[in-house]
């Protein structure tokens, strides 16, 4: 910011917005009275010496499971369509202290379960790459948002991989921080012991930015970590324009590059290693023996976790504000405006895991599972820094393919849920194209709370790359 005033680039963005979001329809409402006079606002301030965050007068998208009384927080639901929570979600608190300004709310998977955005009640979402394409998901709408270039940057939540995922497929960066770096009040709950939310962009040092206003303890949420925020910004500056990485090592789990994995991703996944290893970093190979047990002990436990924390949605809480009327007054929802099948499927397989003749032999069984695969992850920080994987299995596939068949969707999460299971920080980024030119994207875990590691190297990589640079057709 300083050679644009903030309501010119609000202007602007509204404008791409107008111009983009009828083939996109990444965004859910988009706030354009307000954000241009808080712009203003910003601006004035700004012209009286004060409002000195880089995110000053700055408009981000937010996904729509986030709360905020002058937002509609429907989480892509018909149940929670017209809900204004009475509180402000911390993360936007923070934004908003910040400066920056909420234009818009995204589109994404119905209480965030799914992975490709088909699973929102409320519109389509299309990949700014290829219109006939999803965007991925859950955060869909915010991912496809940043590559058609509506907003500088956006914030999505990830339980199981919807921040990477969809970034990967509309090639832009994201990071997933670790398990209580960011406050999870005012974010409406999906899965509890595994959802945290994490900032969107197209490159790493403007994940820095957000991070570094977003992270850091919050006395409302008891899963909130203490540990004091490090200057994330300014150590990326300090870097400098050629940075290098010598002495870090970058952990291959070898058995995961198997021959399943598409073609396409191997390649490029091998090519950011090959750059990473140019720029200094040693490649290590480590072993994830239970990874390949992640996807089944993810859907296990996010679905008990979903079915208890969705109970609250019993058709007579929540919904619509009929305007006189005071917040707390009950509405009877109709049947027809309930939850959708993705929904309702999960809340059915959590009930039955957590049954108790059932519970021993999934819900422990799966708890087990992830006591084990944390321990994995352990073990390989033991040997490396960062450990480097795949993002996505493959690109981003056509809208409308997977829609019958849950399960392949379920086995797209193999690479993602890993770090949500153990806890530790992700970041993801492009790294490449398929033939068709649709993104294609590599992520970075590291040891918890290892933000700072994470950043460096991604931002090393994306100093001596271009992919986060390149351009949807739209
Ligand atoms: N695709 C995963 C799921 O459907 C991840 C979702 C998420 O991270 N919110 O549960």
């Amino acid at each position: 910011m300083g050679r644009f005033t903030s309501r010119a680039i609000v202007e602007s963005c509204l404008a791409r917005i107008a111009d983009t979001d009828g083939k996109v329809g990444a965004l859910l409402s988009v706030r354009a009275e307000a954000a241009v006079q808080e712009a203003e606002a910003a601006d004035r301030a700004r012209a009286q010496g004060e409002g000195t965050s880089p995110l000053h007068g700055l408009p981000l998208v937010i996904k729509a499971n986030l709360v905020d009384p002058e937002i509609e927080s429907n989480c892509a639901s018909k149940i929670l369509q017209g809900f204004r929570a009475p509180y402000r979600a911390e993360v936007l608190c923070r934004l908003r202290a910040a400066g920056a300004i909420v234009l818009a709310t995204a589109n994404m998977d119905e209480f965030a379960m799914g992975s490709s955005c088909e699973n929102s009640a409320l519109g389509q979402t299309a990949n700014p790459w290829n219109l006939g394409c999803v965007p991925g998901g859950s955060s869909g709408g915010a991912a496809a948002s940043l590559a058609a270039r509506q907003v500088p940057g956006a914030l999505g939540s990830d339980t199981g991989g919807s921040i990477r995922l969809p970034a990967a497929f509309c090639g832009v960066s994201a990071l997933k921080p670790t398990y209580g770096r960011v406050s999870r009040y005012g974010l409406i709950a999906f899965a509890s012991s595994l959802d945290q939310i994490g900032p969107m962009a197209r490159d790493v040092r403007d994940l820095a930015l957000l991070l570094e206003v977003i992270a850091g303890h919050d006395e409302k949420d008891s899963t909130s970590l203490l540990d004091p925020v490090p200057a994330y910004v300014k150590l990326l500056s300090k870097l400098g324009d050629a940075p290098r990485l010598d002495g870090v090592r970058v952990g291959v789990p070898a058995d995961l590059f198997d021959s399943d994995l598409d073609a396409g991703v191997q390649r490029s996944v091998r090519e950011a290693l090959a750059v990473l290893e140019r720029l200094g970093a040693k490649p290590v190979e480590v072993e994830l023996p239970h990874a390949q047990l992640g996807v089944a002990a993810y859907y296990l436990i996010c679905t008990a976790e979903a079915s208890s924390n969705l109970s609250r949605y019993d058709g007579i809480k929540y919904g619509l504000r009929v305007e006189g009327r005071d917040l707390d007054e009950t509405y009877i929802r109709t049947r027809s405006q309930g939850f959708g099948t993705e929904v309702k499927r999960r809340i059915m397989l959590g009930t039955f895991v957590l049954s108790a003749g059932y519970y021993d032999a999934y819900y422990r069984k799966a708890q087990q599972v992830r006591t084990l695969i944390r321990r994995d992850v352990a073990a390989a920080f033991e040997n490396c820094d960062v450990l480097a994987l795949p993002t996505a299995v493959g690109a981003a596939w056509p809208l409308g393919e997977r829609i019958e068949d849950p399960l392949s969707v379920y086995l797209q999460d193999v690479f993602t849920v890993l770090a949500n299971l153990a806890g530790v920080p992700a970041l993801a980024l492009p790294c490449g194209f398929t033939e068709d030119r649709m993104p294609l994207g590599f992520q970075l875990l590291g040891r918890p709370l290892a933000e700072a590691d994470l950043l460096r190297v991604g931002h090393s990589y994306q100093a001596h790359t271009s992919w986060h640079r390149e351009v949807a057709p739209l």
